[in-house]
C-alpha cells in the first residue's frame, strides 16, 4: 500500500518572511515525499505560534493529531523537529506512535528519523535541550512583572507621582504632573520646571507648577508610615525596622525628564526587561518600555491616564528634538560656538581654545568677534515677520502618520526577534529584517524632527516675541536656536589682518 503523508509547516506572521521561508520549507517537504514515492494526504500549517507554550493553540497541529488518530496518514514530514514540537510530552507521543504503530516521521533537514534507535535518541536529546533552553528563556522573559504588564496591571510596589499603589489617581499629585507637562510644552526648560517643583521662583520658573516633594523621599516616608502601622499589631520581637529617610533634596532636570518620559501617564502598560541588548547595553528607550501586543498595538494599563495620549507624544517629540540638538551641539558648553560652529576647511566642529575657536591647523578665530556677528545675524533672523514661513510647518496629520509608520517597523523588528527565538527564521533573516526596518525608522525620524523643529530650541521659535525669548534664554537655549536655524562655517582669517571681515564667517540658513 502506498504511504500517505502529512506535511506539517509552521511559519512566521511576517508577510515577507512567509513568502520566503514557507515556500522553502514546503518545497523541501514535498521533495521528500516525491523521493520516497509517498502521496501527500494534507498540509497542516500553523502561523507564528511558539511550539513551547502549552497555553497557545495550534489548530493545524491539533487537526493533524486528530487526523493521525483517525488513521488518515501514516507518515509525517516536517522541516525540523523544532517546528513540530518542543514539548517532550508531545514528542514522546510521536515516538510511541513510531515504535508501536509504525508512524514514519522524517525531517527535511535529515536530522531525525524516528524509525531508528539513533534517531529517537537524538530526538529525545534535542527535546530535552530545547526544553531547558525554553525554561531559561522563560525565566528571562516571562517574569511575573512581564506577565502583569501584558495584562495591563501596574508594576508591583512601584508608584509614580500621581498614582496610589493600587493605581488610583491622587488628585494633588496628578495636578502637579499635568502642570509639568503643560509647562514643558509651553517652553519651560527641565531646569526651570525642577526649580518650580523644588518650591523656588524667579525668572524662567513656571509659576503654575506646584512645589512637590521628590518621589524618593515621599516613598521612603510612606514606607516607614506603613511599617509603623504594621508594628502596632506585632509583638516587640517582630517589629519592622524603620529605614532612614533621605534629606529633602531639590528636584533635578533628570528626574523631571523621567516624569515627562513615563508612558504610564498616557495610560500605556510598561515593562523594563532586566537583560541587556545585543551590544550589552542597558538601552531601554521610553518607547521600548511600552508593552505591545503581537500586532504592535500598545497595551493599555488598567489605570486612568493623567496625560492624554496626544499630549504625551507631543512631549516625546519635543524631547527627542531637544536631545538631538544637544547631542549635536554638546551638553553643558561654556561657549556659544564650541562643538557647534564648523571649520570652513574640513567641516568638523571647532573647539574653544583660550579666547578663540580653533580647528587645529585650519582656523583660529576670535570668539568674541565671531559670536557677536552670529548673534546679530540670528537676532535679525528671529525678528523677521516671516520667521514662521522660514520654518517647516508642524504638520499634525503627517506626524501622526509617521508615528504609526515607525510603530509598524518597530513591531516588525519585535516579531522577527520572536520568530528568531522560536527558530522560525534564521539569524541572517533577522538581521536583514532588522536593518531594513531600522533604515526606514531613521528616515521617518529625520522627517519627524524636521516637522517639529518649531518646537525645539526651548520654545523660542514659537514664541510671540522670538527675539526677547532668545535674549532671555540661557546659553543652551541660544545654542539650540542657532543650531535649529543655521550652520556656521568659520573660514581662515588672512594673516596679519586683525579687523573682522564678515565674509570669513559663513552662515548657511537651514531650509
Ligand atoms: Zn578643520
Amino acid at each position: 500500500m502506498q504511504t500517505s503523508a502529512a506535511i506539517y509547516l509552521r511559519v512566521s506572521l511576517d508577510h515577507e518572511m512567509d513568502g520566503r521561508t514557507i515556500d522553502r520549507h514546503r518545497q523541501d517537504c514535498q521533495r521528500i515525499a516525491r523521493e520516497r514515492g509517498w502521496t501527500i494526504h494534507r498540509e497542516y500549517v500553523d502561523q507564528s505560534i511558539s511550539a513551547t507554550d502549552k497555553a497557545k493553540t495550534r489548530p493545524g497541529y491539533d487537526a493533524m493529531v486528530a487526523d493521525y488518530q483517525a488513521g488518515k496518514f501514516s507518515a509525517i514530514i516536517c522541516w525540523d523537529l523544532d517546528r513540530l514540537t518542543r514539548q517532550p510530552r508531545q514528542l514522546e507521543d510521536w515516538i510511541e506512535a513510531a515504535e508501536d504503530r509504525g508512524l514514519v516521521l522524517v525531517t527535511a533537514n535529515g536530522e531525525a528519523d524516528l524509525s531508528t534507535d539513533g534517531g529517537r535518541l537524538f530526538a529525545r536529546m534535542k527535546a530535552a535541550v530545547a526544553r531547558s533552553e525554553v525554561e531559561r528563556k522563560g525565566r528571562r522573559q516571562s517574569s511575573a512583572q512581564a506577565q502583569r504588564a501584558r495584562q495591563g496591571r501596574a508594576p508591583k510596589g512601584i508608584r509614580p507621582l500621581g498614582y496610589a499603589l493600587n493605581g488610583d489617581i491622587l488628585e494633588d499629585e496628578a495636578k502637579a504632573v499635568q502642570e509639568v507637562y503643560a509647562a514643558f510644552l509651553a517652553g519651560s526648560s527641565l531646569r526651570g520646571i525642577a526649580r518650580a517643583l523644588s518650591g523656588e521662583d524667579g525668572e524662567n520658573v513656571p509659576a503654575d507648577v506646584p512645589a512637590t516633594e521628590t518621589q524618593t523621599r515621599r516613598l521612603a516616608l510612606e514606607r516607614n508610615q506603613r511599617r509603623a502601622e504594621e508594628n502596632k499589631t506585632r509583638g516587640p520581637a517582630d517589629q519592622l525596622a524603620m529605614k532612614p529617610v533621605p534629606e529633602p533634596k531639590p528636584w533635578n532636570p533628570a528626574s523631571v525628564l523621567m516624569l515627562l518620559r513615563n508612558p504610564r501617564y498616557a495610560g500605556y502598560s510598561t515593562y523594563t526587561p532586566k537583560e541587556t541588548d545585543d551590544e550589552g547595553k542597558k538601552r531601554r528607550s521610553y518607547k521600548a518600555k511600552i508593552v505591545r501586543t503581537e500586532d504592535g498595538e500598545p497595551v493599555y494599563g488598567l489605570w486612568e491616564p493623567i496625560i492624554d495620549e496626544n499630549t504625551w507624544w507631543k512631549v516625546q517629540e519635543k524631547l527627542d528634538s531637544a536631545e538631538r540638538v544637544s547631542n549635536r551641539s554638546g551638553t553643558e558648553r561654556k561657549h556659544m560656538g564650541s562643538g557647534l560652529y564648523l571649520c570652513g576647511i574640513c567641516g568638523t566642529k571647532v573647539r574653544a581654545h583660550g579666547q578663540r575657536y580653533r580647528c587645529a591647523g585650519h582656523v583660529l578665530r576670535s570668539r568674541e568677534q565671531v559670536d557677536t556677528y552670529v548673534l546679530t545675524a540670528v537676532r535679525a533672523r528671529l525678528g523677521r515677520d516671516d520667521l514662521a514661513d522660514l520654518l517647516p510647518d508642524r504638520d499634525e496629520p503627517r506626524l501622526a502618520e509617521i508615528r504609526t509608520l515607525i510603530e509598524k517597523q518597530e513591531a516588525r523588528i519585535r516579531r522577527a526577534q520572536r520568530d528568531y527565538d522560536d527558530e522560525i527564521i534564521e539569524g541572517r533573516d533577522l538581521k536583514r529584517i532588522r536593518s531594513k526596518a531600522e533604515a526606514v525608522i531613521t528616515k521617518l525620524d529625520a522627517e519627524r524632527l524636521t516637522l517639529s523643529v518649531s518646537d525645539t530650541a526651548g520654545g523660542v521659535l514659537s514664541d510671540q516675541n522670538p527675539v526677547s525669548a532668545f535674549e532671555a534664554g540661557d546659553l543652551g537655549i541660544r545654542r539650540s536656536v542657532v543650531d535649529a536655524l543655521c550652520e556656521v562655517h568659520l573660514h581662515h582669517n588672512p594673516k596679519g589682518r586683525r579687523d573682522f571681515r564678515p565674509e570669513t564667517v559663513e552662515i548657511v540658513w537651514r531650509r
